[in-house]
C-alpha cells in the first residue's frame, strides 16, 4: 500500500456496523472509488476476489494497473480529457471492458461508473460485474452454433449425392462391366499359353488396372465429398475444383444429352477456400442446372471462372433450362423455397452462406437466351499460383 494513502473520509465511514460498510462488503459485484487522479480509495471484497490484489495492494494505487494495455496506457489521458471537456466514454454510461488479474490473465467485465462529489472533492464511484461466466456460455453457445451449421452443411451434401445416386451407380457400372470382360479376355488368352498371347494379356491386365483406377477415383471423390469435417480453407486450383465438381454433379448427365462447356481464364490465381464446400455450391448449382433444363429444346451448361478483380475470382454456371419461377424469384435463397416435388429448397440457402462465410457473393439472373445464370464469387491469394 502506499503508505501516504489516507482516505479523504472519517474511518467510521467504512466500519462493518455503518450503512456503507455493510453495502460495499456484502455487494457481489466489484465496488471501487477513485479520485480525480485515478487512485484508488475504495475497493471492495469483491474487487479482491475479481482482481486478485489484497486491498493493502492498491489503496492509493492508481486504477490503470487493474486493466490491461493498450487501456493501461491511455486511462490517465481519458481522465484528463474528461475532465477537461465532459466527454464521457464510460463515465456515466457503463459498457464491457476488460479487466486485468494479479497474474496478469484478463476477464471480460461490466464497468460502470458513476460521477460524484465526495467530502468536497470529485471521486468516480465504479461499479465492476464479472462477465466470465456469461462469455463462457456465450462461446459454448456460439460453438454449438457453428457446430450445428456444419451439420446442416453436411447434410445437405449427403442429400445433393444423394440425388445423383443412380447416375454414380450407371458410372460405377462401366469400369466394373470392363474390368469384367478384360478379366474373361485376359483369361482365355493365358489358357493359349503362346507367347504371343502372354504380351496380349499383360496388355489387357494393364487396362483392368486403368478401369479400376477410374473406379478408385469416383469413390475417393464421394468419399471426400460425403465425409464429414469441421471446415478448413486452404490454397486451392479452382479450375481443379470445378472439374471434381462437375464429376460429381453431373453423374448421369451425359445420358441426358447434355453438352456442357468448361473455359476457364487463362492464369488464374490459386483460391483461398474450403474446397469441399465449394464443390458443394457447384453440386447444387449443376444439379438444378440439369433438373432445369429436363425438358429443353437446348440443354447447354455453361461454366466460367474468370478474375474479377485482384483478389477475387468469378465462378458463373449458366443454364438453357426453363428459368427461375416467376413465384420464387424474390426468395430463392430462403430456405425451404422450392418448386419441386420432391425438392427440400435448401440446396441455394446453404450455398449462399457458404459462399458469403467465404466473403462473396451469390445471385442468379436470367441468360438472355433463354434459361439461368448463377454467379458467385470467391477469395482469390494473389500471391500465389494454383
Ligand atoms: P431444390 O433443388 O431442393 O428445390 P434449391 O434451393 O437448390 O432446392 O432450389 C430452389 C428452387 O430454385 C428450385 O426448386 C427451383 O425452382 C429454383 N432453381 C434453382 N436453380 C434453378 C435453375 N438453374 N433454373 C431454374 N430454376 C432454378
Amino acid at each position: 500500500m502506499d503508505m501516504n494513502f489516507t482516505p479523504p473520509w472519517p474511518e467510521q465511514e467504512l466500519s462493518p456496523d455503518s450503512l456503507f460498510g455493510c453495502l460495499i462488503r456484502t455487494a457481489v459485484d466489484g465496488i471501487m472509488v477513485i479520485d480525480e487522479q485515478g487512485l484508488i480509495q475504495v475497493y471492495n471484497a469483491a474487487c479482491v476476489r475479481l482482481f486478485q490484489y489484497a486491498e493493502a495492494e492498491v489503496l492509493g494505487q492508481n486504477v490503470k494497473m487493474l486493466m490491461p494495455p493498450p487501456y493501461r496506457d491511455q486511462h490517465d489521458d481519458y481522465l484528463t480529457h474528461y475532465k477537461q471537456t465532459g466527454e464521457a466514454r464510460i463515465i456515466g454510461i457503463g459498457r464491457e471492458v476488460s479487466g486485468q488479474r494479479k497474474d496478469g490473465s484478463s476477464f471480460p467485465m461490466y464497468l460502470s461508473v458513476g460521477d460524484g462529489i465526495l467530502y468536497g472533492k470529485r471521486v468516480f464511484v465504479g461499479i465492476v460485474h464479472d462477465l466470465s461466466a456469461l462469455y463462457q456460455e456465450r462461446e459454448a453457445y456460439e460453438a454449438h452454433l457453428l457446430n450445428l451449421r456444419e451439420e446442416l452443411v453436411h447434410v445437405a451434401r449427403v442429400s445433393e449425392l444423394g440425388q445423383v445416386s443412380a447416375g454414380i451407380a450407371h458410372e460405377l457400372n462401366q469400369p466394373l462391366t470392363a474390368m469384367l470382360n478384360y478379366a474373361n479376355a485376359a483369361r482365355r488368352l493365358a489358357a493359349s499359353g503362346s507367347d504371343e498371347d502372354i504380351e496380349k494379356v499383360q496388355s489387357v491386365i494393364g487396362k483392368v488396372a486403368q478401369q479400376a483406377e477410374r473406379a478408385g477415383q469416383i469413390v475417393r471423390r464421394m468419399r471426400d465429398f460425403l465425409e464429414k469435417r469441421a471446415s478448413q480453407r486452404g490454397c486451392n486450383d479452382i479450375v481443379d475444383i470445378i472439374d471434381d465438381a462437375m464429376a460429381l454433379g453431373l453423374l448421369g448427365a451425359k445420358a441426358s444429352n447434355i453438352q456442357t462447356h468448361f473455359e476457364p481464364e487463362d492464369g488464374l490465381p490459386a483460391v483461398l477456400v474450403d474446397r469441399v464446400q465449394i464443390q458443394q455450391v457447384l453440386v447444387n448449382l449443376l444439379r438444378n442446372a440439369v433438373e432445369a433444363m429436363e425438358r429443353s429444346e437446348q440443354r447447354h451448361l455453361t461454366l466460367s471462372a474468370k478474375r474479377q478483380s485482384e483478389d477475387r475470382v468469378e465462378v458463373t454456371v449458366a443454364d438453357t433450362g426453363h428459368g427461375i419461377a416467376e413465384t420464387i424469384t424474390s426468395q430463392l435463397f430462403k430456405p425451404f423455397v422450392t418448386t419441386k416435388d420432391h425438392g427440400m429448397g435448401i440446396g441455394l440457402a446453404i450455398s449462399k452462406t457458404i459462399v458469403e462465410a467465404h466473403g462473396g457473393v451469390l445471385t442468379a439472373e436470367p441468360n438472355p437466351g433463354g434459361g439461368t445464370i448463377f454467379r458467385f464469387t470467391v477469395p482469390a491469394d494473389a500471391t500465389a499460383s494454383p
